[in-house]
């Protein structure tokens, strides 16, 4: 379907009459000019179709029987040029079901001849309110995806360039570069650092969200190797898992299936299940990253021996912006949204996840990602070859 126009009704409702009976078209436009509508006729369907690309008339009177394309033609092809223009079929021959046919085809209503010009006068009327309010719902679906568009870009610019220019400014100043700093300065700007991180992090993660709930992230769906987005992944945290003392178990066969995915929101999936797993650890604690292929998906499972997830609170965790608050996490800096955000992007690419944990011991969290079956899916038919550890 094309896009649309939209044009609002501020202007006189154009009508166009399409019909090969000359006096019905006269009669309709003398009525229809009357009532204030800029009138347009057509003798047959070839005429109309050219007069409705020229025009975009805000309605459309169709005969049924006319010489060469048929009404029902007519009908389908103005909805084709644009779906808000309301068609009314008009015929001598009105039967149930050519009235149910021409609906199908995209008529708004049915008006049999003869009519009145009132009735013609309420017909047209009920029709243009239609359009109406097709063009305004249209209008406003725009508008909101502009400001959408522009809060977005709004809140990852003129945010958080500034904050990360605050950032840089006290690492210069904690460096002591400008002058040395009494330790009770240190510690607050250190705090200020810490601060400006914490809001760091939840725009990032806001943004993820934004792009999950706007749809993006399944436009650039490609083959993954999950073992080496897992083993890139775990790299990456290897610094922080050190500095926390904490020993890394890391079971990743070499030839796991192949999943289709988008590469940036499963690796974050994995980053947010490992970044956990670090801040929730103990000192000295643990993790294993374990993969394996089971019946149609692979699965990764990532555990730690960390302070765990009270019962009451399992089912939350999920949710946007929970955080579970008590004692042990009340200094670890979070937005809420990591989880959330590893449940929809799991979820959207048709896996699941699940939770098992115990207050004290630990926590295991299990992702499900479908295989990548290849023969299945037409669209990426031709990356068959590069499905290493294809399940067959
Ligand atoms: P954040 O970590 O930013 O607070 P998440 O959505 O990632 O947000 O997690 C939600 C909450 O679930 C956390 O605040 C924490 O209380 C709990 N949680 C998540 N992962 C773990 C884990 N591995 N061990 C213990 N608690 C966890």
């Amino acid at each position: 379907m094309e896009k649309p126009e939209t044009k609002m009704m501020s202007k006189k409702s154009t009508i166009l009459v399409i019909d090969d009976e000359e006096t019905m078209r006269d009669a309709c436009q003398q009525v229809l000019s009357k009532n204030g509508y800029d009138t347009e006729t057509s003798a047959d369907g070839a005429d109309g179709l050219r007069k409705v690309r020229e025009l975009t008339p805000d309605l459309v009177l169709v005969d049924l029987k006319m010489p060469g394309i048929s009404g029902m033609e007519v009908l389908e092809k103005i909805g084709k040029i644009d779906s808000t223009i309301i068609s009314i079929v008009i015929t001598g021959y009105a039967t149930i079901e050519s009235a149910v046919e021409a609906m199908k085809r995209g008529a708004y209503d049915f008006l049999p001849k003869p009519f009145t010009p009132d009735e013609l006068r309420i017909i047209i009327k009920r029709g243009l309110e239609r359009r109406k309010l097709a063009l305004e719902s249209i209008s406003l679906r725009q508008e909101k995806e502009r400001i959408e568009k522009n809060f977005i870009s709004m809140v990852s610019h003129e945010m958080r360039r500034p904050l990360i220019d605050v950032q840089e400014y006290l690492e210069v100043v904690l460096r002591g570069i400008t002058g040395q700093l009494a330790p009770q300065q240190k510690e607050m700007l250190e705090k200020a650092g810490g601060q400006i991180n914490t809001l760091l992090v939840l725009i990032k993660d806001w943004l993820d969200m934004s792009r999950i709930e706007a749809g993006t992230i399944l436009r650039n769906l490609e083959p993954l190797d999950l073992s080496q987005i897992l083993n890139k992944m775990v790299d990456l945290l290897r610094g922080k898992i050190k500095r926390k003392k904490i020993t890394l178990e890391v079971n990743i066969p070499p030839h796991l299936p192949l999943i289709k995915g988008e590469k940036l929101s499963i690796e974050r999936v994995f980053t947010n299940l490992i970044h956990n797993a670090i801040d929730y650890n103990r000192e000295e604690g643990k993790i294993l990253v374990k993969a394996k292929e089971g019946g149609e998906y692979v699965i990764i499972e990532v555990s730690d021996t960390g302070i765990g997830i009270p019962k009451k609170d399992v089912a939350f965790i999920f949710g946007e912006f929970f955080r579970v608050k008590n004692r042990k996490t009340q200094h670890i800096a979070g937005s809420g949204l990591g989880l959330s955000i590893v449940k929809k992007v799991v979820e959207a690419h048709g896996g699941s996840i699940e939770v098992r944990s115990e207050e004290g011991k630990g926590s295991t969290f299990t992702v499900f990602l479908p295989k990548f079956t290849p023969f299945r899916e037409d669209s990426l038919t031709g990356l068959t070859g590069t499905n290493k550890g294809s399940p067959g």
